[in-house]
């Protein structure tokens, strides 16, 4: 599924076999989470994807097709192409372990065709082995609700108390992990979604209720997966002394002004960007020991616009996944 600018819908369009340079495997696409990122770029809330543009950044596949210099990976190896696609090696974000910030980062589904399609190719340096325990529907959600969700987790440190604020495909990924590490999971749905409470309960939230109510403790961190602005200052005012807020969307609306007071205390409010390799690796060691269970609602691929409507309108429990008819 392709677009050509952004506010378009994605046509079905038939493009020539991508090529696999020597670095490159290419995948047969089996399945390819929806994000919200993708419905960002779609929207035209993200500058300057390249158009015309095949979305799609949480891909698993079989490879089909190495390049010459590619070693970690074998013909028919299962594999899953996340976010980050390229990077410089060369920048001092890249020397120094954060190859998240990247100046020169290339992304999959953004500036590189990505995983709404039957095949792609990706920089095999950047992809990782998905975990036998996962079907692969269940695990194309883990590329990056879970590890973008994985990371914003670990930035918060150690918080007993955690609130998790929009409670969709990364939140409820992140429920589970957190829940497992033992922390008392708060999660914060829109006013009155009683539908999402419930779902929140069952993967181990402690306590639930809407994002405008205050929970019966004050929280050691929160992490907001809403791309609402207005939550930032919220979550802030029921923050323990010394705890974080974290952001961690792609795109927000931007955030209203609050009194200085709120922040005092070593209060810190902040942004996770992208992913690095690392977490990923770590992400998918402990998913399976969890067992992390993605709840998925699967869509044939020319139904890519139905499924990003659906996440336009938070009418999704859980992750959005395509599915290819291979
Ligand atoms: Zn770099
Ligand atoms: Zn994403």
């Amino acid at each position: 599924m392709v677009f050509d600018a952004p506010k378009q819908s994605l046509r079905l369009r038939d493009t020539p076999q991508p090529r696999t340079d020597p670095g490159q495997v290419r995948l047969r696409v089996s399945s390819c989470a929806v994000c919200r990122t993708d419905l960002h770029i779609v929207d035209g809330e993200l500058p300057d994807p390249k158009l015309p543009l095949i979305p799609g950044h949480e891909i698993v596949g079989r490879v089909e097709e190495i390049g010459r210099d590619v070693t970690q990976f074998r013909k028919g190896d299962r594999v899953g192409i996340p976010w980050l696609g390229w990077t410089c090696g060369e920048c001092k974000f890249c020397r120094s372990g954060r190859e998240n910030l990247c100046d020169r980062a290339r992304f999959t589904g953004y500036n590189i065709d990505g995983g709404y399609a039957e095949f792609v190719v990706a920089d095999a340096r950047f992809c990782f082995s998905i975990p036998d325990e996962f079907e692969d529907v269940a695990a194309a959600p883990l590329l990056c609700a879970g590890l973008i969700g994985f990371r914003a987790l670990r930035k918060c440190g150690d918080p007993k108390r955690l609130g998790l604020y929009g409670f969709g495909a990364a939140a409820h990924i992140i429920c589970q992990v957190a829940h497992f590490e033992g922390r008392k999971v708060f999660a914060f749905t829109r006013p009155g979604d009683t539908e999402t409470q419930k779902f929140a309960k069952r993967l181990g939230a402690g306590w639930i209720g809407g994002s405008d109510e205050t929970p019966p403790e004050k929280l050691d961190a929160a992490i907001i997966f809403a791309p609402v602005g207005a939550l930032m200052p919220v979550a802030l005012r029921h923050l323990e002394k010394g705890g974080m807020v974290v952001s961690a969307g792609i795109h927000m609306s931007d955030i209203p002004a609050f009194p200085y007071r709120d922040l005092w205390g070593e209060r810190a409010l902040c942004s996770v960007a992208n992913l690095t390799r690392r977490d990923g690796e770590e992400f998918l060691k402990i998913a399976p020991r969890i067992p992390v269970k993605t709840e998925t609602e699967a869509f044939p691929l020319e139904q890519a616009n139905e499924a990003l409507s659906r996440l336009r309108e938070g009418k999704l429990n859980g992750a959005a996944v395509l599915v290819m008819e291979n």
